[in-house]
């Protein structure tokens, strides 16, 4: 981008200690001679408020498809209830799909951590996962989520990771997963992940289970330099490494897509000091160092990040969250104090690295990736509403089922085998995964076959809540097995 001209980059000040800590940001960036325009616009509380459900204005929308850039305060969501998240409308709208959460030491902020040397960028995926939002009470008893992974997003997300591990020098990607007990959804981000990395032979890719690489984080954090990880996964373990170098005030992200960049601090809108001029401005004012360098104002990034460095070391009192018993200042008095460093900020040298903006993938515009895979279909899973016990189920479905094409293969309850019956103590509830098999293995179903088999279920009284195919992919069963099946 042109380092002459002005810059126009929406922004929302948020919920909570939103507009105080978007407030101190715009006086330091204006102190620091940014040249920014900003474009003010209304998403969160207010948005609900005004009743649309979505959180986020249509100024907002329209501000942010003109301008491709925000800097964004952080957002209130409903907790169990209500209007769906604004920060996932903006996101998914907007297919921001990489989530970039650096986590770097502070000199000046002491930590149990402190000198271990911890400089790491947590790539989470931002749009799929169980974060889809696709929920469905199955019956009155039984809420599910669907767990969403793609190969497409997956090969999206993993060629940010390693393109920025390559970009930055980073030698290794640890890409954490649960594919030990997902082996479809975590399986598949670890497969496709594995894929991508043979494209970077400069990039290790060292594979770790989640729970693992959460106690190594805690254990020896100076090891990781790049965590690339699904977006539930990364949501948590991205709060757990901000704590590791001093917590949520100083945690910064980038929300970045092929074609719009959102810029906000990882924490919330922390209601608990919101309004008190308690709030630490860093996390958002570190946010806002990564937009100046995406918008390629890298001395402007420089100035800022040196003034905030320099404050740190210098100031007798630090917001509440860092001061660690040291004397406290609020959130105006410590940009007032940002801003006074600021003139005090030596020029950068000459040669300071114009930084390479994230390289991010081509868009792929096709909906399939994989082509030519060999399909055959195995069966069908009926999920079955039913207030009785697996064996009245089993016995009527056998009976139902017997002019079919089909027969029941097994019965699970909350993914363990109940049917036929094993001794396990399963406590049951009143949702069934009944898997039906083809009765003749010679002659695969079709898949009109399953119209008959659903006729039968009805016939007998019951009534089924959703139904999954079974099929192999090029041989291989593309569904798991019941604990317990064989
Ligand atoms: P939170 O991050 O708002 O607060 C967690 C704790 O950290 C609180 O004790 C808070 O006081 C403290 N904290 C957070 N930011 C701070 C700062 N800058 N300075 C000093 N202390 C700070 O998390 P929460 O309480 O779980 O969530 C509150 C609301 O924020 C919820 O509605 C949630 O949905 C929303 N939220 C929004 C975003 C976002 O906009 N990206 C992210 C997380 C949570």
């Amino acid at each position: 981008m042109n380092q002459k001209q002005e810059h126009t980059v929406t922004l929302m000040p948020g919920d909570g200690i939103g507009p105080e800590i978007m407030d101190a940001v715009a006086r330091v960036l204006e102190a620091a001679g940014a040249r920014i325009r900003w474009e003010r616009v209304d998403a969160g509380a207010k948005v609900f408020a005004a009743g649309d459900a979505s959180g986020v204005s249509r100024e907002a929308m329209d501000s942010l498809a003109r301008t491709r850039v925000a800097l964004k305060g952080p957002l209130e969501t409903p907790v169990g209830h209500g209007g769906k998240s604004a920060n996932v409308t903006l996101r998914k709208y907007f297919e921001t799909f990489a989530n970039l959460r650096p986590v770097k030491e502070f000199p000046s902020i002491q930590t149990p951590f402190s000198g271990r040397g911890i400089d790491m960028v947590v790539v989470r995926e931002n749009i799929e996962d169980l974060y889809a939002g696709i929920e469905h009470m199955q019956t009155p008893d039984v809420a599910q989520c669907l767990k969403l992974i793609t190969r497409k997003g997956t090969e999206k997300i993993a060629r940010t990771a390693f393109a920025l591990a390559a970009n930055e020098g980073r030698a290794s990607v640890h890409v954490a997963t649960k594919a030990n007990i997902m082996k479809q959804t975590e399986g598949m981000f670890k497969r496709v992940s594995e894929s991508v990395a043979e494209d970077f032979p400069g990039v290790e890719m060292k594979h770790i289970l989640i729970d693992n690489c959460a106690h190594q984080l805690v254990i020896r954090p100076e090891q990781f330099e790049v965590i690339l990880t699904t977006n539930m996964n990364g949501d948590i373990i991205s709060d757990l490494t901000s704590g590791l170098v001093g917590g949520l005030g100083i945690a910064p992200s980038a929300n970045l897509g092929h074609e719009c960049a959102i810029f906000e601090a990882v924490h919330g809108s922390a209601p608990d000091i919101a309004g008190q001029d308690k709030a630490n401005p860093l996390a958002l004012m570190l946010s806002s160092v990564m937009l100046l360098r995406h918008l390629g104002e890298a001395e402007c990034a420089y100035r800022v990040e040196q003034a905030i460095h320099q404050t740190l070391a210098r100031a007798e009192a630090l917001p509440g969250d860092i001061a660690r018993g040291r004397p406290v200042v609020g959130t105006r008095a410590f940009a007032d104090a940002i801003i006074a460093q600021l003139a005090q900020v030596e020029p950068p040298p000459a040669d300071l690295p114009i930084p390479q903006a994230v390289e991010m993938p081509a868009r792929r515009e096709e909906v399939a990736v994989l082509r030519g895979v060999k399909r055959e279909l195995a069966g069908v899973d009926a999920f079955i509403e039913f207030d009785g016990s697996a064996e009245a189920l089993g016995g009527k479905l056998e009976e139902a089922a017997a002019n079919t094409a089909f027969q029941l293969k097994m019965i699970s309850n909350r993914g363990t085998l109940v049917y036929p019956p094993t001794g396990a103590s399963t406590d049951c509830v009143n949702c069934w995964r009944c898997r039906f098999v083809p009765r003749n293995s010679e002659s695969a179903p079709c898949s009109a076959c399953f119209t008959g088999l659903l006729e039968a279920i009805a016939a007998a009284g019951l009534d089924w809540v959703h139904l999954e195919k079974l099929q192999r992919f090029d041989g291989e069963d593309a569904f798991s097995k019941a604990q317990g099946e064989a």
